[in-house]
């Protein structure tokens, strides 16, 4: 039995086996090899192998997210197959006597460059294909056997670091629990993992990946941090002991379904849940959530290899806001940049992404891509009852240019007769200690304020959200972090524009009550939260 020791990010209890996830894109080595006729022989058992997991991907995605995004995965299969592709690998190993993995990757960058070379944005955005195929090739030679994507059992996922496209890529039915050696509490991956209720454990440090290995069997702890290595009996007979009384507070706090969210003195406020996909509905709907009080529409982008239409995310809005009917949904535009990339945005490496172009700035650099979202926004609005956010707000031209194109968006539709909502709230994230500053500006072009509390903390005190040795420096009680939220409810108030909290603070029950002394009116907080932060509420008396 091996302990380790990380930042329990999720508070619950995993038992299983550990499956290490395998990166796909392994640093390749030139190798001199002897037999070209075996190397291609390598290259086509690989291939075979990435055919079959692609078709199996493709079943999967088709039952899960229907056929236009399926695609993608029959086009996959037949680059794998392409004859110019697989000639100019074939070629090199035959000329260069080199090793099939690095022929893969070579050919791989080429056609990656030529294809972004090319004007045609949908040939373009084929780089990133071409790279995916590649590294999924390569992956198969270095390790034929199953890889953390695809393995039957459910499973405790242990990796060096997720980034969040490789979180929503992963089959949630059969992950138990993450853990990664690198990471932060604020990531994209952490918040995931909350919002998929799996327990999570990040920074375990780079020694214990070499100490594991598939099939390991192990307790994951998201309540301590701990994670621990062929567990022995005793040990696993307390942790079952732990899920029961887990499931039992759990089960104690279903009873609050249906109950209000109101103090002992009577002071009301709203529920609201955070999510990142459709498929996270079922449990807003379970934790009994007022609302949506975040939808993170980036990972529709992150999901995808390609910009998705104004008909795909039309599709997608319109079932989020049929399956809450009356209830309010609040969809936050497009936060792409920092840690949350897509290939075929093609965005340049920054040197401090996080002050880079991100969120607003990049709608506002790329108008065609935020006016697709718009449009299918405002189209969305007649099934439901939207609201609409924008993330990133420094300055108050940005809010003036971003409300001028929400304005052209709905001439555009008025043009083609096409109906929208004229009921719809318009809000912005404070994320930033300059929207904090000038919230007084910012009301009265708004009908709501939500404070975003992870990149105010960010931005505030000066913290990279996703660096982990810095975590202590990082503190979310921070009197800076409240005192900026204390100013924007006021000036909310003042303008009669209403507040919300969707940050993670938002779930963090110490804070709640002072929360409802500033005034604020709506926390949003990972569905699995709900009926806690309702617990809490119900007990506090603000006329103490
Ligand atoms: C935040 O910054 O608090 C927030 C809710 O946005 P995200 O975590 O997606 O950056
Ligand atoms: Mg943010």
């Amino acid at each position: 039995m091996v302990k380790y020791s990380g930042k329990g990010v999720y508070g619950a209890v995993a038992v299983g086996r550990i499956s290490v996830f395998r990166r796909q894109d392994v640093q390749v080595k030139r190798v001199k090899i002897e037999s070209a006729e075996k190397e291609i022989s390598r290259l086509e058992a690989a291939k075979e192998k990435a055919i079959s997991q692609l078709q199996e991907i493709y079943e999967k995605a088709l039952k899960e997210v229907g056929e236009t995004n399926a695609q993608i995965f029959e086009i996959h299969m037949m680059m794998v197959e392409d004859d110019d592709y697989n000639e100019a690998i074939t070629e090199m190993i035959n000329s260069q006597n080199v090793n099939a993995e690095y022929a893969v990757a070579v050919t791989a960058d080429n056609f990656a460059e030529m294809f972004a070379s090319m004007d045609d944005s949908y040939m373009q955005a084929r780089a990133a294909d071409v790279r995916d195929i590649s590294n999924r090739i390569i992956a198969c030679m270095s390790d034929c056997s199953s890889s953390a994507a695809v393995t039957d059992e459910k499973v405790i996922i242990c990796a060096d670091d997720l980034a969040p496209s490789e979180t929503v890529s992963l089959d949630k039915e059969k992950v138990l629990a993450f853990v990664t050696a690198h990471g932060s509490s604020n990531s994209h991956t952490a918040i995931l993992a909350r919002n998929m209720n799996i327990p999570a454990i990040i920074g375990l440090g780079e020694e214990f990946l070499s100490q594991i290995k598939d099939g390991d069997t192990a307790v994951a702890d998201g309540f301590t941090g701990e994670l621990i290595i062929n567990p022995d009996d005793a040990t696993i007979a307390a942790y079952e002991k732990k899920l029961q009384e887990d499931a039992e507070k759990k089960a104690m706090l279903q009873n609050l379904k249906g109950k209000e969210n109101i103090t002992l003195d009577g002071t009301k406020i709203n529920i609201y849940a955070n999510i990142g996909s459709i498929d996270n509905i079922g449990a807003v709907l379970l934790n009994d959530a007022g609302g949506i009080g975040l939808f993170r529409s980036e990972f529709l982008y992150l999901e995808n290899n390609d910009y998705p239409s104004e008909e795909e995310q039309l599709k997608v809005y319109k079932r989020v806001l049929e399956s809450m009917a009356a209830k309010k949904v609040i969809i936050r535009t497009l936060d792409i940049g920092a840690d949350k990339q897509a290939d075929y945005f093609q965005l340049e490496k920054e040197e401090n992404p996080a002050l880079g172009l991100r969120a607003i700035r990049l709608c506002l650099t790329r108008p065609e891509i935020f006016k697709t979202q718009l449009r299918a926004l405002y189209r969305a609005s007649v099934y439901g009852r939207l609201g609409i956010m924008f993330p990133m707000i420094t300055s108050v031209w940005e809010l003036e240019e971003t409300l001028a194109l929400c304005e052209q968006v709905k001439r555009e539709l008025d043009a083609d007769n096409i109906e929208y909502s004229d009921n719809i709230e318009i809000g912005i994230m404070i994320e930033t200690p300059a929207a904090a500053v000038l919230s007084d500006k910012f009301a009265p072009m708004v009908d709501f304020f939500s404070v975003g509390t992870n990149d105010l903390t960010q931005y505030t005190l000066a913290c990279d959200r996703q660096n982990p040795h810095i975590e202590r420096f990082c503190d979310t009680h921070h009197e800076a972090v409240l005192r900026l939220i204390e100013m924007s409810a006021e000036n909310a108030h003042k303008h009669g524009a209403w507040i919300g909290i969707c940050g993670e603070l938002a779930a963090d029950t110490s804070l709640t009550e002072t929360f409802l002394r500033m005034g604020i009116d709506e926390l949003s907080v990972s569905p699995s939260f709900v009926l806690k932060v309702r617990d809490t509420v119900r007990n506090i008396n603000l006329s103490e």
